[in-house]
């Protein structure tokens, strides 16, 4: 059999750089609580990403939850079911009630044309998600955010790297979380980070993801321990300088799917929107099986019989879960567009490590369906 090729495999850095540093953790003797790597890896981040002020965490589910908490949200909040299920998670974890929105076909993300109509006197907040690293149309939601007095705070888990007009989209709202998870396209293992715009607000947050510890002895908030280690710090920094070369290499890979499948009927491809600097996230393709002659399911299966395993990235819907389908907005009459994507979308393989083989291997079973 030929050899398997995953969805996505992690971007590591060299070993030979790593184990130096990890001599110098063990002299420091400082393995955690804002040390020497982990105040390196927040500036080298803040440069990287054009971005002001970030506050390292230990994964990216996190600082969804610290955000939420940060700014006293309360109520209901406004969010996407066509997302990985920890955007939801943290509007259930601080006890609030998730409202969905139904999401634009072209780009995944959630339609802001719809976003008034689910507004009651108690919604406090959007969140909503860069799918596949796209920006949203963060202009139009910012305006019924301010027109209705809600706070914005964007999932940006895939998202790392995107600009839209020069600008970090992690500057849009008012505040931007970032996930390190393997599968991403930068990685500290696990790890992840929240984005703010003012000083008063990342001590905050700092506080909040040590305990709600404000100095020695107090406790300002109950508030969680999700501190990212020295450990994890240093291998950051690590990978940190690698990835503008991973983004190209992704870059190439969907190139290469784009201008080899862009004539196959019943397949679409995420709308380019201009001026977007993109980090290749993901490469997902959208199966309409009249045009197509197989299923998006059938492909997905065809594909395992090659040693293929593309992912059906959101599938299923956030909103279907047990713990979700009982809200009204959970109604899949309310989410049209979101079912239709979930329905159609499969994510191909797309990693820095892909070789141009392996990428010719897909190509051919996507076009061929044999
Ligand atoms: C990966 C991901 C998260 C969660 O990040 P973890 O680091 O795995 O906790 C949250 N939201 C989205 C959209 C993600 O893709």
């Amino acid at each position: 059999m030929s050899k398997i090729i995953t969805v996505t495999s992690p971007l590591l850095p060299s070993l030979d750089d790593f184990i130096p540093m990890l001599k110098d953790i063990w002299e420091r003797k400082w393995l955690t609580n804002n040390g020497h790597y982990h105040q390196g890896l927040e500036k080298a981040l803040a440069d990287y990403l054009g971005v002001q002020y970030i506050s390292l965490f230990t994964n990216g589910t996190l600082p969804l939850i610290t955000a939420l908490q940060a700014m006293k949200i309360t109520g209901e909040v406004i969010t996407t079911p066509y997302s990985f299920v920890a955007t939801t998670h943290s509007i259930w974890w601080n006890g609030l009630k998730p409202v969905f929105v139904d999401v634009e076909e072209e780009t995944g993300n959630i339609n802001p044309e719809k976003i008034e109509a689910a507004i009651t006197p108690h919604t406090t907040a959007i969140m909503p998600v860069h799918v596949y690293g796209t920006p949203c149309n963060v202009k139009r939601i910012q305006e019924i955010a301010d027109i209705y007095g809600l706070k914005v705070i964007y999932d940006a888990a895939h998202a790392f790297g995107v600009n839209k007009d020069g600008e970090s989209i992690l500057n849009a709202g008012d505040m931007s979380t970032l996930s390190f998870h393997a599968t991403k396209v930068y990685n500290t293992v696990e790890g992840g980070a929240l984005v703010c715009h003012d000083a008063a607000t990342k001590k905050r947050i700092d506080f909040l993801k040590n305990f709600g510890f404000n100095g020695e002895t107090t406790v300002v908030a109950p508030g969680i321990n999700s501190k990212m280690d020295e450990i994890r710090a240093a291998y950051g920094l690590l990978n940190l300088k690698q990835v503008d070369d991973a983004i190209a290499k992704r870059k190439a890979i969907a190139e290469l799917y784009r201008e080899a499948l862009k004539d196959v009927p019943g397949i679409r491809f995420l709308k380019d929107i201009e001026g977007v600097r993109h980090n290749y996230a993901y490469f997902p393709i959208f199966i309409d099986e009249k045009d197509y002659g197989i299923s998006r399911d059938a492909l997905y299966a065809k594909l395992q019989e090659h040693d293929i395993y593309g992912r059906r990235y959101f599938y299923p819907l956030i909103s279907t879960f047990s713990a979700y389908k009982g809200l009204e907005s959970a109604d899949p009459k309310n989410l049209p567009v979101a079912h239709k994507l979930a329905d159609q979308v499969l994510c191909l393989p797309m990693f820095a490590g892909l070789d141009r083989k392996c990428v010719e291997r897909v190509i051919d079973v996507v076009r061929n369906k044999r």
